[in-house]
């Protein structure tokens, strides 16, 4: 249970379907987990676009009458993390301007590196901003290019930013979708049963509203899609793949196929390399829930140790009253977590998480598990140390408040005060994804301090 690392954002857009802000709508609940402080929906209706955004959950956003305003067949949604301080139903996405091509709508997964000094550019030219969003910059930079048609904008603008996009654009008749060129973030194509399209930042999207996946947006691409027409594709970047490693790790819902491979499948793989590379004896085999459980069960399966639920997550807990600040993380954990104490007392327990961010949560689940009744509790972490912040679109905690760039191994075990403590390698890690340090296919620079913008 990750309390302390977030996804700062979902996008869709849905091209073609005469229900386009339903199937949008849907999409989000199903990429909820990427963002729960705020929702929104822009769609067209081929003449005007219409925009709907606030605070809360897309099932407090929406309801059966707002959404029946989204009038159109093509839309785009977003649902974002907020970081702590910052509530301002300005800064919620679909970000929506008038200009002198007409109106258009954006929603953005990622961070701008350079954000600031475009910023800066624009604001000593005249600009006026009304949010602090790195988005807005686009807007901006469409609007102010000398370029007549908009994809020719939408291509002149992404070349002045930097860093990790997935981005989606709605104009009143086309719709674009947009990866940077290493692919940090996630985005999908698939294709709606109706024959029009959906993009999402997982495809757990499409399996709710009946899609299927045809392909990645490749790194680097600009689909474009218009009426009556198939998608037409633009290499605006020689592709450079650096995928974000941690959406394997733990963003990703288990049930999407990230990257073309099954997130369920690599986070069995992480288990499984875990107990090889870091074996223990043991009872059993326990998971900190949700997000280790496929890693759990991987361990489990190569080290022939029982694999069972020793804690209990309570999913009935609202999250709109919860900030994201340290005080609320911790009475979140005690809220949400319960020990099966059947399973644990006199046992000598392995729990497996996907990874140790602060070292606040994990202490707190072995002193509980140790409170139960456990004779030996073992941390197994299905990743390597979480040593750096992320600069590309994940909430990270600052260096000094990751535990793992603070202390040794030793020093966190006996932090969390575990029996033992053991990490996934770099190596290990990569070959549980199918790839090698080599292939460098992958961005890893929350466990390496190799940042590559
Ligand atoms: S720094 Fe970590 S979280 Fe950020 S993109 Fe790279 S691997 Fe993902």
């Amino acid at each position: 249970m990750r309390e302390d690392i977030n996804e700062k954002c979902a996008v869709v857009g849905i091209f073609g379907h005469e229900e386009a802000s339903k199937l949008a709508y849907f999409s989000l609940h199903a990429l909820q987990h990427r963002g729960q402080e705020a929702a929104g929906i822009s769609s067209s209706d081929g003449k005007k676009l219409h925009t709907i955004k606030d605070r809360g959950l897309v099932m407090q956003v929406f309801n059966e009458k707002n959404l029946e305003t989204l009038s159109g067949s093509s839309a785009v949604g977003h649902t974002r993390y907020s970081t702590a301080g910052d509530d301002s139903i300005l800064d919620a996405q679909p970000v929506f301007a008038r200009y002198d091509l007409g109106e258009m709508a954006i929603v953005h997964n990622g961070n701008l590196t350079n954000a600031q000094e475009v910023r800066t550019s624009l604001i000593e030219k005249g600009a006026i901003f009304q949010t602090f969003m790195d988005t807005e910059n686009l807007i901006h930079l469409i609007a102010k290019s000398p370029k007549d048609k908009l994809v020719d904008r939408i291509i002149d603008a992404v070349q002045r930013i930097e860093g990790a996009f997935s981005l989606v654009f709605l104009s009143r008749t086309k719709m674009f979708a947009m990866r940077d060129r290493f692919g940090f973030r996630p985005l999908s194509l698939g294709r709606l049963p109706n024959g029009g399209y959906i993009v999402a930042s997982e495809t757990c999207a499409f399996d709710l509203v009946g899609a299927t996946l045809v392909r990645d947006v490749e790194p680097g691409e600009l689909l474009i899609f218009e009426k009556d027409k198939a998608p037409q594709s633009i290499k605006v970047y020689e592709p450079t793949p650096k995928h974000c490693i941690f959406e394997y790790v733990y963003f990703a819902r288990p049930d999407s196929t990230v990257y073309g491979q099954s997130v369920y499948q690599m986070r069995k793989n992480m288990g499984q390399a875990l107990a090889s590379v870091e074996p223990i004896e043991a009872d059993v085999v326990i998971p900190v829930p949700d997000g280790g459980v496929p890693a759990a069960i991987g361990y489990s399966q190569k080290s022939g140790i029982p694999y069972e639920l020793g804690i209990m997550r309570n999913h009935y807990i609202g999250r709109t009253f919860i900030e994201p600040t340290q005080e609320m993380r911790d009475l979140k954990v005690k809220m949400k977590l319960s020990p099966m104490i059947d399973v644990i007392k006199g046992k000598r327990v392995i729990v497996v998480d996907d990874s140790i961010v602060r070292g606040t949560t994990s202490r707190r689940i072995i002193r509980m598990l140790k409170e139960a009744g456990a004779s030996e509790v073992h941390m197994r972490v299905s990743s390597p140390p979480t040593t750096d912040p992320c600069f590309y679109g994940v909430d990270t905690p600052s260096k000094d408040k990751l535990i793992a760039s603070n202390m040794t191994n030793q020093e966190i075990c006996d932090y969390i005060e575990a029996d033992s403590l053991a990490y996934l390698d770099e190596d290990s890690l990569l070959k549980s994804v199918n790839s090698t340090v080599d292939e460098e296919k992958y961005c890893t620079a929350c466990f390496t301090g190799k940042y590559i913008v």
